[in-house]
């Protein structure tokens, strides 16, 4: 077939999304999203605000940044909310970076920032993680560029401390320095406090993990006033009606429904202790996360085949074929069953390995 790609994107490498086989065959433990359903209230939600599928959604948002904004103590101006973080990531690249202004980020992180970059023509700082995929914050201080980190990061769930996003954003105050906080329902330290402070800083946090919105698409980026104005720029240039109807009031329904998500999440890091310790009894390294997956690798099988293997059982996971983490597979974390037979079908595999 014929491409008509226009030459600037000639070279361009998508983004290749976690498999989503639509028959539900699988134990999917591969994307991150939550095995919980969503509350009651916002499937009630949900099939009310259908009704009005005629007629355009608000495009500010409004009763959405209204109802978050004391939740994140900011004011409903700090407040963006996007079509999943994703689309805030986006915004933010093409806003906050240029030819003369690169973005720095680490070399094992989400993979969809070095897609970010090449679409937006940026060029790109990768900073190697340390061996044991620590990240050293002072390799991020006085860049004078961009900076985008994930904490906890993906794919190992790791974090660094808030303090140390301090440091990063006293020693780049010309530049946004973009903390993504997909992951920081599952035990991590918000940084969003610092948005008083530091006007420079931009934090994305998305409903799609720790609040069972998945397939409704829903972030927020949570920053100065200026910040917000920037993106809201560049999101009435592309698309104003970008949170749909029902997903707007998915989300003041799931806000109000905060205790039934937290205690969602409270199962789900019990689930990562539980099998982070059985996996390591059975041999594997497993990172220290703070995420709602886990990173683990096991000198007895390479990180191909036990995702090869898993898939043949009939349980998905996630394996990255980059050198440096080509030995691991991350494992979302499930509801207790799930994990049992992850646990189950591991052992398996390995007893079949001869281990
Ligand atoms: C999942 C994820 C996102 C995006 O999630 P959305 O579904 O687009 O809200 C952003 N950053 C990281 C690190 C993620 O893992």
């Amino acid at each position: 077939m014929r491409s008509f790609m226009s030459e600037k994107y000639a070279t361009l490498e998508a983004y290749t999304p976690g498999e989503q086989p639509q028959d539900m065959q699988y134990v999917k433990l591969n994307t991150n999203e939550s095995p919980f359903p969503p509350s009651d209230k916002v499937l009630e939600a949900v099939a009310e605000e259908a009704e009005k599928l005629n007629l355009y959604c608000d495009p500010e948002c409004k009763a959405l940044r209204e109802e978050l904004a004391p939740i994140f103590g900011v004011n409903p101006e700090n407040i963006l909310p996007v079509n999943g973080s994703d689309e805030a990531l986006y915004l933010a690249f093409a806003a906050f970076a240029d030819a003369n202004t690169p973005v720095a980020y680490p070399n094992i992180s989400y993979g969809f920032y070095p897609v970010y970059a090449a679409v937006n023509h940026l060029p790109s700082h990768v900073i190697p993680l340390k061996g044991d995929f620590s990240l050293d914050y002072r390799e991020y201080c006085g860049l004078n560029e961009m900076i985008v980190i994930a904490n906890p990061n993906a794919p190992t769930g790791m974090t660094i401390p808030v303090s140390e996003i301090e440091e990063i954003l006293k020693s780049n105050p010309n530049n946004v320095v973009l903390i993504d906080e997909a992951y920081v329902a599952f035990g991590g330290e918000s940084c969003v406090p610092l948005i008083e402070k530091y006007d420079n800083l931009l934090v994305c946090q998305t409903f799609s993990k720790s609040h069972s919105m998945a397939g409704a698409r829903l972030g927020v980026a949570i920053a100065s006033e200026g910040i917000i104005r920037d993106m809201n720029t560049l999101k009435y240039s592309i698309n104003p009606y970008n949170i749909n109807r029902m997903t707007q009031r998915a989300g003041i329904a799931a806000a109000q429904t905060s205790r039934y998500y937290l205690d969602n999440c409270k199962v789900i890091v019990e689930n990562r202790e539980y099998t982070t310790l059985k996996l390591k009894e059975m041999g594997f390294e497993v990172l220290p996360s703070k995420a709602n997956f886990i990173f683990a690798k096991s000198s007895a099988i390479s990180g191909q085949e036990y995702y090869a293997k898993l898939k043949s059982e009939g349980v998905l996971v996630r394996h990255f074929k980059k050198p440096e983490i080509e030995d691991f597979c991350r494992i979302t974390i499930g509801t207790r069953e799930q994990m049992d037979v992850l646990l189950e079908k591991t052992a398996k595999i390995l007893s079949e390995k001869g281990c």
